[in-house]
């Protein structure tokens, strides 16, 4: 897929979850690369974007407020993304509050099983290496590489994080309805994450998507990441028979993934209204 320099970028990470950079490093980058719009969309929380929000007056560039809700779904997770929302509204963050113990807790689950695999401290570990963000599987799979189990992070979720696997810890996440309402209730507009790259098969993600138009939701990320030609194609066509509008996002993370960058992107499909026409300026 030809990624070419793009305007918006509605999906990305910093320091207050599984990011490398720090919202500020961020927004530089943004700026270099010739992005426009930005999302910050951390893990379940809001905690970057307050700093996001003045490193992006410096460089005279738009930042979206923006966070990624973990979502449980028919025993799958899903990822949906809340662009525009308003950080001090009360509802969403009861919302994050609960999906952060969930996480600390699925956290702490992780970390038992991988000292009962032989990795000591891995708890003390990743709390460190992870300071105030919020702790991902990411944290989990940098500290396998860093001690030479893996090889590098998809060999870690491949070999241990990864669902079914040995440090595997299902989470009871939020439900869509709740995800989407905590965004709507905060103004904001709700988007379903990288649709292509959930594991399951057409049928599934067909009903996936249906499920979410169902409960409420407003858009499809129709390009995401490093996806293929064809993933854009497909998510372009599910968008349009469940009348969602397209968002695009690189899913920025750091330098480490090497596959991708912020701000390059497959353009949005023109026959699907973007999102950016509901987002104010
Ligand atoms: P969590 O929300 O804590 O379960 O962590 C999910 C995060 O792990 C995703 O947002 C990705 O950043 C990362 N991740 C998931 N699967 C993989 C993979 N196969 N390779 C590398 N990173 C992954
Ligand atoms: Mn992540
Ligand atoms: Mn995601
Ligand atoms: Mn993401």
């Amino acid at each position: 897929m030809s990624r070419i320099p793009s305007s918006f970028d509605l999906h990305s990470h910093s320091t207050a979850s599984d990011g490398r950079l720090t919202p500020k490093e961020l927004l530089a980058l943004a700026a270099e690369q010739g992005v426009k719009t930005l999302a910050l969309t951390d893990h379940d929380t809001i905690a970057g974007l307050a700093a996001a929000e003045s490193a992006a007056q410096q460089h005279g560039l738009q930042l979206i407020r923006g966070v990624e809700l973990s979502v449980s779904w028919e025993r799958r997770t899903l990822h949906v993304v809340g662009l525009n929302i308003d950080p001090d509204n009360a509802e969403l963050q009861e919302g994050l509050e609960y999906l952060q113990t969930q996480r600390t807790a699925r956290a702490q689950a992780i970390a038992e099983k991988l000292t009962k695999l032989g990795i000591e401290d891995a708890w003390q570990q990743v709390s460190s290496a992870a300071g105030d963000a919020q702790v991902t599987r990411t944290h989990f799979a940098r500290l396998l590489v860093a001690s030479g189990i893996a090889s590098d992070l998809k060999q870690a979720f491949k070999r241990y994080l990864g669902s079914g696997k040995p440090a595997y810890v299902r989470a009871d996440w939020a439900s869509l309805r709740q995800a989407i309402n905590w965004i709507h209730a905060a103004g904001g507009l709700a988007i379903l994450a990288h649709p292509m790259r959930y594991p399951m098969t057409a049928r599934w993600r067909e009903r996936c998507i249906a499920a979410f138009k169902e409960a409420g939701g407003d858009g499809l990320e129709v390009c995401s990441g490093a996806c293929a030609a064809h993933e854009v194609s497909e998510a372009a066509k599910l968008a349009q028979r469940y009348e969602l509008l397209g968002s695009i996002g690189s899913d920025f993370h750091g330098p480490e993934q090497r596959w991708l960058q912020l701000g390059r992107l497959a353009p949005l499909p023109s026959h699907l209204t973007p999102v950016w026409s509901r987002l104010a300026a």
